[in-house]
């Protein structure tokens, strides 16, 4: 296993983290607690969940009492998250976090989920940053972190805002252009990075053919490819696989096992290889970025790649509404005033008017 420094924390949590998002049957309580306790035993030491995974919490609060006797000589690490605004509402999440997990602190605590700036400043305006603060005083929290769906530069503003010790997004071999500038600022600025949906979201070892590009090694899976990118970066302190069942988690750990970091050459033979494997689909390169009334053309775009990998119109309404915070009510598409202007500059020359319409379609 692979330990790396979480940002300025001076903790070293394991680059193959458990995301708690992804238990099958939350039911069998034995299965899933057994679950995590294999991965702290192969050496996994950070473990995310949040209040609203279904029963994670207590899920990981059954695995925890018995990790907890060991905890001294194997340390581990807690991650959770609240979307609430007021002070008495996040330490009423807080405390309820603690009691579900068995345990006295959480030591990554995040702002869970900012998909747009005025959601973050709202809650900033209802004081969630001081009871932040105040919960950090009183021991209850150890690094206060946030979690986001926003562009990269969109990120980079964030994290100039507030000195969180680290940042959770969404970060693959699909997606890398949409968030690059975020992994760089928070780099720069000494955060730690934890990388959520490192496969995309499961679409990447569905579609192994189209992703055959982050295969650099002819024996290794595309699971494993996909890995190997995160983890040779290294800006990410972390990738957080979202583990159903022992067969995925020894996969992972089987890609753990067998890494080795890419070369700079091969690093940059999987960005340019991406334009080519995504021919029709958008790559996040940003060039449409100026568009005259504003509309974030890459947000919908990116939406669109799920349709087309997917098939699935639910699935693309998901990815709007809940990664970028666009639904039917709030969407501007129609402002768009058919200039052109993002047509002409797509790197990858895609019809964006006729997805616009078909997406305004879809949501209707
Ligand atoms: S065609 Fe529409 S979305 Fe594209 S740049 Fe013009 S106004 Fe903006
Ligand atoms: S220019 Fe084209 S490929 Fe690049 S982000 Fe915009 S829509 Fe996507």
């Amino acid at each position: 296993m692979i330990y790396k420094p979480y940002g300025r924390t001076g903790i070293e949590v394991s680059a193959l983290a458990f995301g708690g998002m992804r238990f099958i049957d939350q039911d069998d309580v034995d299965s899933c607690a057994q679950l995590v306790k294999s991965a702290y035993d192969a050496g996994i030491n950070y473990f995310d969940t949040a209040p609203g995974y279904g029963k994670s919490e207590d899920l990981f609060g059954v695995a925890f009492k018995e990790m907890k006797r060991i905890r001294s000589e194997r340390p581990f690490y807690v991650s959770t998250k609240t979307s609430r605004s007021k002070p008495d509402d996040i330490r009423r999440d807080l405390e309820l976090s603690l009691q579900r997990m068995n345990i006295d602190a959480i030591d990554f605590y995040h702002m869970w989920c900012i998909i747009k700036r005025d959601a973050y400043e709202r809650r900033k305006a209802a004081g969630a940053l001081e009871e932040f603060g105040r919960l950090q005083e009183e021991g209850l929290i150890r690094h206060v972190c946030i979690s986001t769906h926003m562009t990269g530069p969109e990120i980079g503003d964030l994290l100039a805002d507030y000195p969180f010790a680290g940042v959770l997004l969404g970060y693959s071999a699909m997606n890398f252009a949409y968030r690059e500038a975020g992994i760089e600022a928070a780099a720069r600025q000494g955060c730690g990075v934890m990388v959520m949906n490192p496969l995309g979201g499961g679409l990447i070892p569905t579609h192994p053919e189209r992703f055959a590009f982050v295969r650099t090694r002819p024996e290794e899976s595309t699971v494993a490819g996909a890995l190997r990118f995160i983890w040779s970066d290294p800006r990410i302190t972390a990738a957080l696989v979202g583990f159903s069942s022992p067969a995925q988690l020894a996969e992972a750990l089987q890609a753990m096992d067998n890494h080795t970091p890419l070369t700079e050459a091969e690093l940059q033979q999987i960005r340019s290889h991406m334009s080519d494997a995504f021919n029709e689909l958008c790559t996040g390169c940003r060039y449409c970025d100026v568009c005259p009334v504003d509309i974030p053309v890459v947000k919908y775009m990116e939406a669109y790649n799920h349709l087309m990998l997917s098939g699935s119109e639910k699935e693309m309404l998901t990815r709007l509404r809940f990664h970028w915070g666009i639904n039917r009510e709030n969407s501007d598409l129609d402002r768009c005033i058919e200039c052109g202007a993002c047509e002409e500059a797509c790197t990858q020359k895609l019809p964006i008017l006729a997805r616009f319409a078909d997406i305004q379609r879809i949501m209707k």
